[in-house]
């Protein structure tokens, strides 16, 4: 019989266990729970102490006033604070994205807020890329501009001098306390590079005094063809409604980072009440065990398609796919970020709205929708919908033109794909010979 520690072995010998390996055994022993292999679902609000004194020294642990022996955890208190589904997951979010520590949310938008909430306040300037997904850029543009955080964007994350002149418009302003980014950006798959982040981090440090937070939403991407937090961000950000979660059947979010600053993001969550309930989290558990090869599949899939598009014989189109990028600066800082290009990616078809809204309406297998990361394939127009709340000269000016069109591929035949593709084309742009 094995020995019930088996659950937090992350080596045999020498040999580190894959993260692919980990999602089906770590964090969680069958032994916890009458043999039962897959971890139940504990529907609970309240957790009982052995004792009062338990129940004492819990709370200093979970408030911070003191620190757990094995520093990081104090015992179940309440739902709302900590169970067991959602620190299950927890653990293997930070073996996916490399970090020491992550906390889930109730949404991807409740990590952005926690993260936002827990390290900017009144007076704090948010350096952000731009485009960012349309609720965050909304989220800072409004309601935190409302509690006093003022805001800053940068339009090439490729470009130092960019960057560093939209950081010295944001000190002007008051201390830029967070650097915020998409990379690569929902639905342009334009990147930041982590490299001229940090050094201007750096920079800021010197001048400042404090070195902005970094964070990232890695949501496109990671974990399996990202990670950032290895790459020197502080915080990754995640809508596990996307790829994690992977089966648009859930919400969720997450955010990973090192140990004290999942503790501050961690004690914001609790205060404000935006942890991830426990069925939704057991969920994410079992979606975890496939994630790497439906990320992989996916990936394949959509280059296949993507190409087919690039280059199909009815009109031409502007692809925004990573691995199809030419710009040499773009390629050299995806090379050195990414491991590989997910599988949602967009094109402009350099067109009115009214023709994209046309070639949506002709398409069969692709579903209409907004969101990203499923088993099946949608269609967006992100113009109109998930970017509608950004100011209609951004969008022009960071490529969320009207004839924008987003594709998120899934689990289907990339072959059935591609006909529903050709026949959609040949509809509104007619045949070519
Ligand atoms: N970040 C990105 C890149 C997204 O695409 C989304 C949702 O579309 C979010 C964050 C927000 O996540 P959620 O809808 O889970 O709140």
């Amino acid at each position: 019989m094995a020995d019930n520690k088996n659950y937090t072995k992350k080596k045999i010998g020498d040999h580190e266990l894959k993260p692919e390996t980990l999602m089906m055994s770590y964090g969680y022993s069958p032994f916890f729970s009458e043999g039962s292999v897959k971890p139940p679902v504990f529907l609970t609000s309240t957790f009982a102490y052995q004792t009062p004194e338990d129940g004492e020294e819990f709370f200093h642990l979970m408030s911070g006033r003191k620190e757990a022996p094995d520093g990081d955890r104090s015992g179940l208190i309440y739902s709302r604070f900590n169970h067991p589904n959602a620190e299950i997951i927890e653990d293997r979010m930070a073996i996916l994205e490399g970090s020491e520590a992550a906390a889930v949310m109730s949404s991807g938008m409740g990590a952005v807020s926690a993260v936002l909430f827990a390290f900017l306040q009144a007076g704090d300037v948010v350096l952000h890329s731009t485009p960012l997904y349309g609720g965050t850029e909304t989220l800072i543009r409004g309601a935190m501009a409302k509690f006093g955080v003022k805001s800053q964007s940068f339009e090439n994350g490729l470009d130092y001098v960019s960057m560093r002149e939209a950081a010295n418009k944001g000190k002007a302003m008051g201390r830029v306390a967070m650097i915020f980014v998409e990379t690569p950006a929902n639905p342009t798959n334009s990147m930041v590079d982590f490299a001229l982040l940090n050094e201007l981090a750096d920079e800021l440090a010197k001048e400042q005094g404090i070195r902005p937070v970094l964070a990232c939403d890695n949501t496109m991407l990671g974990p399996v063809h990202q990670r950032v937090v290895p790459q020197g961000i502080d915080l990754a950000v995640y809508s596990l409604t996307k790829y994690i979660g992977g089966h648009s059947d859930l919400v969720a979010g997450a955010v990973c980072g090192s140990k004290v600053r999942i503790k501050a993001v961690k004690s914001m969550r609790g205060a404000i009440g935006l942890n991830l309930d426990p069925h939704t989290s057991w969920m994410i558990s079992r979606s975890l065990e496939t994630l790497t090869i439906r990320m992989n599949h996916a990936a394949q899939s959509a280059l296949a398609v993507a190409k087919w598009i690039q280059s199909n014989p009815y009109t031409p189109v502007e692809m925004h796919h990573s691995a199809l990028e030419q710009n040499q600066r773009y390629r050299a800082v995806y090379e050195r970020q990414c491991t590989g290009y997910g599988s949602t990616f967009s094109f402009d078809l350099r067109a009115p709205k009214a023709t994209a809204f046309k070639l949506i309406n002709a398409l069969s297998i692709f579903k209409s929708a907004v969101s990203l990361g499923g088993t099946e394939s949608l269609v967006c127009h992100p113009a109109s919908t998930t970017h509608s709340g950004v100011a209609k000269d951004i969008r022009d000016r960071v490529g969320v033109t009207e004839g924008l069109i987003r594709l998120s591929i899934g689990m289907e035949h990339p072959d059935d794909l591609i006909v529903d593709l050709d026949h959609a084309f040949r509809a509104v742009f007619g045949a070519k010979d």
